[in-house]
């Protein structure tokens, strides 16, 4: 139950790992043997709950299953192998919406726990090269476990201890023409993950309010930023989320993520051969978010190099119905019009969607010169 008394019942999503598996290959495991396909979202709730066998395919998004939380995926030998990662699927839309083709050069600049960089490395394959760049030393521990479980350890190249801001000419990575940006937030949009007992489901609203994690545990997962790093397996079964509607982030904090995430894309925006760059936050505030993407695109060096939002229709995610929201972008020095096409090619996932957690995403293109191009 949220403040506002809705129930969002949320699905355990599932990314099949291209580089060891396909999705038919996964579905005719024994792992998904006992498992049915529905057809809904609801279906997956409202038929026999302890079964806990149902798997629904992401309707817009290739490799991705959503199966019933309450099944315990992680001991499985899919899970085990890394043929299958545990990934929410609006973590997901950052790589899709990215496209790198195979073979292609790729920077992830804020990477670890490596959620989004082993799916870069599926999407450009063995012929292609993910640099992932991650500041922190212990997190960067973390990322290197997941590329190697992955198999991806041939395609990405962990740059440890590194910030991103430093990567500059003369560095192999500042060749590349795809970079996907997805650094600290408020993380305002993560579901918290309740230990629910399946029993349970039937207790009084005010049973299941005191099952929360204290506030001091949530501001901690708020401050990792780990919405989307392995748990321990024990944990992975028997849990049921729960959209919190609570809101930590004041205006200061806000500010300052702000004039940090502007910093990391002002840079990406100077990548010589660089043609499109996603930025992305699991947060809900439109401070970190469309105000992102208006003070970037106001910056001389976007309008200099020519990055601008790419049109709605020309992304693999057009069919998503819920976009940026253009009355957040009037410090846009732009007409109208153009404000609307910069809101429609923005792409916002909310809490309630199913997806896993609120998000934004977006992607910034431009067409390269020849005289930019390095190589
Ligand atoms: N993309 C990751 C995933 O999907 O698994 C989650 C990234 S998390 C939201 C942000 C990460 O960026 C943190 O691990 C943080 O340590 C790292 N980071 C923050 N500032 C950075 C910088 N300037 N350079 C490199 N990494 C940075």
């Amino acid at each position: 139950k949220t403040a506002t008394g809705l129930t969002t019942f949320n699905p355990r999503w599932v990314r099949v790992n291209a580089l060891k598996a396909t999705l038919e290959d996964s579905l005719s495991s024994p792992t998904f043997h006992t498992f049915q396909k529905v057809d809904g979202m609801s279906d997956m709730f409202f038929f026999d709950v302890v079964q806990k066998c149902y798997y629904q395919k992401a309707e817009l998004l290739p490799d991705i299953l959503a199966i019933h939380p309450s099944h315990d995926i992680t001991s499985s030998e899919l899970y085990k192998s890394g043929k299958i990662i545990l990934q929410s699927a609006s973590s997901c839309l950052p790589a899709i919406m990215l496209d790198p083709p195979k073979g292609s050069i790729v920077v992830d600049g804020c990477a670890a726990p490596g959620n989004k960089t082993t799916h870069l490395a599926a999407l450009v394959g063995s012929s292609g090269k993910v640099f992932a760049v991650e500041r922190d030393k212990r997190r960067a521990d973390i990322l290197e476990m997941m590329v190697t479980k992955a198999g991806a350890e041939k395609i990405v190249t962990i740059l440890k201890s590194t910030d991103f801001t430093t990567i500059t000419e003369g560095h192999p990575a500042w060749q590349a023409s795809y970079l996907l940006l997805d650094p600290s937030c408020s993380g305002s949009g993560i579901l918290q993950r309740i230990d629910w007992d399946i029993s349970k489901l039937n207790l009084p609203s005010s049973d299941i309010a005191s099952s929360r994690p204290s506030r001091k545990k949530r501001k901690r997962d708020e401050n990792s930023q780990e919405s989307s790093a392995p748990r321990p397996e024990g944990q992975e079964a028997k849990q049921m989320d729960e959209e919190i509607q609570e809101d930590d982030a004041s205006k200061e904090r806000l500010q300052l993520l702000s004039d940090f995430q502007v910093a990391i894309i002002l840079h990406a925006f100077s990548f010589p051969n660089a043609m499109r760059i996603t930025y992305s936050t699991c947060s809900i505030h439109a401070e970190e978010n469309e105000h992102v993407v208006a003070r970037v695109l106001n910056s001389e060096i976007a309008k200099e190099r020519g990055w601008r939002v790419q049109n709605r229709e020309d992304n693999p995610l057009s069919r998503w119905h819920r976009r940026g929201s253009v009355g957040e972008l009037s410090d846009l020095k732009v007409s109208l019009e153009e404000q609307q096409r910069v809101a429609d090619g923005c792409i916002r996932v909310h809490r309630t969607d199913s997806l896993g957690g609120g998000f934004f995403v977006v992607c910034f293109i431009r067409q390269v010169d020849d005289k930019d191009r390095l190589g």
